[in-house]
């Protein structure tokens, strides 16, 4: 068989299903809803959700309404809820009932448009409402949403089914921002006592039974990532990013190495060139302190090209073929993105870039 060439990235079903019953045994009761936005991550909503439905999963949570209507398709009839965090933008009425999505209301327009939407439907409306505690990003504002429940004529025309908010530290126990979102939500939830509420994300699933409520909402944690302060809490590796070594090379001390002259090795260096870049989602930026992993061990990222990375090695035996991981259970999620300055959820949403991907 030809050695191979190109990057794989093998996404472990079984481990996303692992990570969701950790997220039950934690969230205690509470219901565990998956967070699918961006095409799940960039590990495929379709198969993501298909198999959550398989281990008890019945809420959903996407983004755009176009990414709501793709699930929908691809969950079919199964008994699912899927919420859509854009909300009803304008003329959405009809797409969202016709594939029975959840608008998440997150302005005072939109809730406008809902009432008059249920209004020309003759029913209330099915929706959820987003409070902005303190993130500053996106929801009703407490006000607005103490003015929307001290309007029953308008409630009336809406079935509001959840009230949520969003934390904007839930990674760090120790932000004093977590304790005052809180007291801000639970001034919202007892506006609207006939709703369930919904605060956690990953992080906050792990801050404590108060963060719970009714629903969390988790994304990261099912995927593999975060938070890294809680090791404890095994979250395993979903996404396998792996890269055939295609030349071993000897560089002098005093060479430059890949573009520009910034990289000149002080020392005589054994590298391995992989058969993956940037185009197949390793990070540029993780060349600073990322590693891959590759005969048993750690191997510093000297260089990330479009298609090509570079490692250093020691004179540990490699053979042209042999895969290294870019990505995965010895090459964690949380490191390359602390290496790359950045959030596991971004390094995740750019693996969909190009490798051939398989689903175990
Ligand atoms: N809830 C909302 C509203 C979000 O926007 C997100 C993701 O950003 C999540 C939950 C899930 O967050 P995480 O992936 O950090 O668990």
């Amino acid at each position: 068989m030809p050695a191979p060439t190109r990057a794989r990235l093998t996404i472990d079903l079984d481990a996303l299903a692992a990570n969701y019953r950790t997220l039950c045994r934690t969230a205690e009761g509470a219901e565990v809803a998956a967070v699918v936005k961006s095409d799940g991550y960039g590990l495929g909503a379709a198969p993501v959700a298909r198999r959550l439905l398989r281990e008890g999963a019945r809420s959903f949570f996407v983004a755009r309404i176009e990414e709501g209507e793709a699930l929908r398709a691809a969950v079919g009839g199964r008994e699912a809820d899927i919420y859509v965090l854009d909300g009803l933008t304008a003329g959405a009425g009809p797409r969202l009932a016709a594939a029975r999505l959840t608008p998440v209301l997150n302005t005072v327009p939109q809730v406008e448009a809902a009432v008059a939407f249920a209004a020309g439907s003759g029913r209330p409306l099915p929706c959820a409402l987003h409070v902005d505690t303190g993130m500053n990003r996106q929801g009703l504002t407490v006000d607005e949403a103490g003015a929307i429940a001290g309007a029953p004529g308008r409630l009336a025309r809406l079935d509001v089914g959840l009230v949520m908010s969003h934390l904007g530290s839930a990674h760090d126990a120790a932000d004093p921002r977590n304790g005052e979102q809180l007291a801000r939500f639970r001034d919202v939830r007892a506006l609207f006592p006939e709703a369930r509420a919904s605060f956690a994300n990953s992080g906050g699933t792990f801050l404590g039974p108060d963060y719970r409520f009714d629903m969390v909402r988790p994304g990261i944690s099912l995927y593999g990532g975060g938070p890294e302060e809680r090791p404890d809490a095994a979250i395993v590796a979903v996404a396998r990013l792996e890269a055939p070594v295609l030349d071993l090379r000897r560089i002098a001390a005093g060479e430059h190495l890949g573009y520009g002259s910034g990289l000149v090795m002080p020392r005589p260096t054994r590298v391995a060139i992989l058969g993956a870049g940037y185009s197949d989602g390793v990070i540029r930026a993780a060349r600073h302190g990322g590693y891959a992993w590759l005969a048993g061990a750690r191997r510093r990222l000297l260089a990330v090209t479009m298609d090509l990375t570079i490692v250093e090695l020691d004179e540990a035996a490699v053979q042209v073929g042999e895969m290294a991981e870019l990505l995965g259970p010895n090459a964690l999620l949380d490191d390359l993105a602390q290496a790359a300055g950045t959030v596991a959820h971004e390094v995740l949403v750019r693996l969909s870039l190009r490798a051939e991907r398989a689903y175990l």
